[in-house]
C-alpha cells in the first residue's frame, strides 16, 4: 500500500520511487551516482507550519522558492543554492506590522546510506539521502528558522513607542514630550484651565489664607 506520507526517516527504501506528492521531496533518479552529474531545480512549495520564532516567521502555505543545484559527489548529493520565503511578523519595540522577503544562501551535504561521511558522523550531524530521495524540508527549516530574529524591528532604528502615551514616536514630532504636573496642581489647573495668566497674584478679601492658625 503506498505510502501518502512516506515518514522523514527509515522505511525509505520502499517509497524511493514515490515521493508520493509531497514537494519537499526530491527524487535522485535522473541524477544518477556519477560523480560530478548536476541537476538544477527550481520549484515553489507550500511552507510548512512552525517556521516560526516569537515575533516573526514565514505564515503557514505560503509560497518557498528554491533555486537549487543537485550535484553527485563522492559522499552523496551537494545541494547548493538560494532559498526565499516571506515572513511576517511584528516589530519588537513598536509592534508594527513587519512583511519581508528572506532570501538565503544554502550549501548542504546529503550523505549516501553507507558512505564514509555517513558512517563517520552522528546521527544529527549530516544529513542523508533516504534510500534515491532527499527531504528538503528539514535542512530548508533550519535554515529559515535560524535566520529569524528573536527581536525584529520594523525599521533598523524603530524608536519604539512612547512610554507616555504608548504611540509610536516615530510617527510623532520630534519635540515630542509630556508635560508633567505636580500632582497637588493638578487640581488647581483643572479648575483654572491650563492657562493660569487670568489669576491674580493675590486674591483680595481673602488676607491671610496661609496661615495655617486660621479657622
Ligand atoms: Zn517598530
Ligand atoms: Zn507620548
Amino acid at each position: 500500500m503506498p505510502a501518502v506520507q512516506p515518514p522523514r526517516s527509515g522505511a525509505a527504501s520502499t517509497d524511493a520511487r514515490r515521493p508520493a506528492g509531497n514537494p519537499w521531496r526530491v527524487e535522485l533518479r535522473e541524477l544518477g551516482r556519477r560523480a560530478g552529474s548536476m541537476h538544477e531545480l527550481e520549484r515553489t512549495v507550500p511552507a510548512p507550519a512552525d517556521w516560526r520564532v516569537e515575533l516573526i516567521g514565514v505564515p503557514e502555505g505560503a509560497p518557498v522558492s528554491l533555486r537549487l543545484r543537485l550535484e553527485s559527489v563522492m559522499e552523496g548529493v551537494l545541494v547548493s543554492g538560494e532559498v526565499e520565503a516571506p515572513v511576517t511578523g511584528s516589530c519588537a519595540r513598536c509592534l508594527e506590522p513587519i512583511e519581508d522577503i528572506l532570501e538565503l544562501d544554502v550549501q548542504e551535504l546529503f550523505a549516501y546510506e553507507g558512505s564514509t561521511t555517513e558512517a563517520t558522523s552522528e546521527e544529527d550531524e549530516v544529513r542523508r539521502v533516504e534510500g534515491e530521495v532527499i527531504d528538503l524540508e528539514p535542512m530548508v527549516r533550519d535554515l529559515v528558522v535560524l535566520s529569524l530574529p528573536l527581536a525584529p524591528t520594523c525599521t533598523e532604528d524603530c524608536a519604539g513607542l512612547c512610554v507616555d502615551c504608548g504611540q509610536r514616536l516615530d510617527d510623532l514630532p520630534a519635540d515630542h514630550t509630556h508635560e508633567v504636573l505636580d500632582p497637588r496642581w493638578a487640581g488647581l489647573a483643572q479648575r483654572f484651565g491650563a492657562s493660569q495668566t487670568d489669576r491674580p497674584a493675590s486674591e483680595p478679601g481673602t488676607p491671610g489664607t496661609d496661615n495655617p492658625e486660621e479657622n
